[in-house]
């Protein structure tokens, strides 16, 4: 019971500390901004075990915190338990730094994504310190390391996670814990935002044959995407994760009601399935539009460079870190769930980086980013044992 009460009132201090990431800032609302709160608890909870702390600088004044819980086998690359610090911002929302407990709930901004697995994360390190205290200092009955990150900055760069792979450190695998409400992430999308430009020629409407109308020019390119990927996306499909996806979702052009525009700009989002990749995603859309455009309308199309990319993220179902898992979540609920989602994380760059990923944590997506956010105690602590059981039985056996 103690123990319970300790998970959930450490689920609440760091809902307490607000850590809003500053790219989500609004004028509208008074959000104090910044993952520094979240970092120094952290590392003043594990202050007393004597364990290695590091700070990483992932932007200007704005750390994350690497937490180093040695193994019995020092030369073994340890595992990545991974939770970012940052949360969305919290318009619309009440009072959302008062974690507030309420039928078998945790509310409040950052309770499921992802608070409630950092907090699962810290309180399972915390019992192996305890539990390890007769070992030498700082030592605990892990065969493999394991190392902590709380990583800033993944709500809009994930300049944490990026920050960590350019570090070099090597893991033998990692837990990126996110509201999967216990289901193991073993796939998920990447992501590519893109913008195309079309470049027309302004001239007065009444004589628009002067001109080239650069909305008609882009029109002509939406044509062409929509036909070319309505036809070939849904016929690629990766088991988890189904087909590719794209949207067109912003499109600006045109000055005035008079002019025949000489410019027109769209905003694409493409989701690449494992097996993809966002280059490849490129490529295949020039490619496109080459064969299907003639060359002067192809001369008026620009492409900027993709402004975020994340690759996606697959770790096979035979991997060992996926098998140590699914033992661990069927040994504590029963019922070992393996999925793919259509959203990325973090999990993005470690996974580039060849670290085998799965995702996995209390608290569900739906709840995620949302005004009446929660997660649900009893998943809380049911992470805590799957964890436990993970760390203690499969860990050591990663290559
Ligand atoms: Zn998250």
């Amino acid at each position: 019971m103690a123990a319970k009460q300790n998970l959930i009132q450490l689920l609440c201090d760091l809902i307490a500390l607000p850590s809003v990431n500053p790219e989500h800032e609004t004028q509208q609302s008074e959000a104090p901004y910044g993952e520094g709160r979240v970092a120094d608890y952290v590392q003043r909870y594990f202050q007393p075990f004597g364990v290695r702390l590091q700070r990483q600088q992932a932007l200007p004044g704005r750390e994350s915190v690497l937490v180093w819980v040695p193994g019995a086998d020092a030369s073994a690359p340890p595992v990545l338990l991974e939770a970012h610090t940052d949360t969305v911002g919290v318009e619309g929302m009440d009072d959302p730094f008062t974690p507030r407990v309420e039928g078998g709930r945790v509310y409040g901004r950052g309770a499921c994504d992802t608070k409630a697995s950092l907090a699962a994360m810290m309180f399972v390190l915390r019992q192996l310190l305890e539990e390890g205290a007769s070992l030498p200092r700082g030592r605990v009955s892990l065969r493999r390391g394991c190392v902590l990150a709380a990583t800033a900055d993944e709500e809009f760069g994930m300049t944490g996670a990026r920050c960590l792979v350019e570090s070099g450190v090597t893991f033998s695998g990692a837990i990126v814990g996110e509201p999967t409400a216990l289901k193991i992430v073993a796939a998920h999308d990447g992501q590519m935002y893109l913008k195309i430009t079309a470049h027309g020629k302004a001239a007065h409407t009444s004589m628009p044959q002067h001109g080239v109308n650069a909305i008609y020019l882009m029109d002509e390119v939406i044509n062409v995407l929509r036909r070319r990927a309505d036809a070939i996306y849904p016929q690629r499909q990766h088991p988890l994760c189904g087909s590719p996806k794209w949207t067109v979702s912003m499109i600006h052009g045109g000055t005035s009601e008079h002019i025949v525009p000489n410019h027109c700009e769209i905003a694409i989002d493409f989701r690449v399935i494992p097996g993809e990749s966002c280059q490849g995603m490129l490529e295949e859309v020039k490619s496109w539009l080459a064969q299907d455009l003639d060359a002067a309308a192809l001369e008026r199309i620009e492409f900027a460079e993709p402004h975020k990319t994340e690759p996606p993220m697959e770790t096979p179902s035979d991997h060992l870190l996926l098998r140590g898992m699914r033992a661990a979540v069927a040994g504590v609920t029963g019922d070992a769930q393996v999925v793919g989602v259509p959203y990325n994380t973090n999990a993005s760059h470690y996974a580039a980086a060849g670290i085998p990923c799965v995702v996995f944590g209390p608290g569900d997506i739906a709840q995620a980013h949302s005004v009446d956010e929660f997660v649900e105690i009893s998943q809380v602590e049911a992470a805590v044992e799957i964890l436990k059981r993970f760390l203690l039985e499969s860990a050591a056996s990663l290559s």
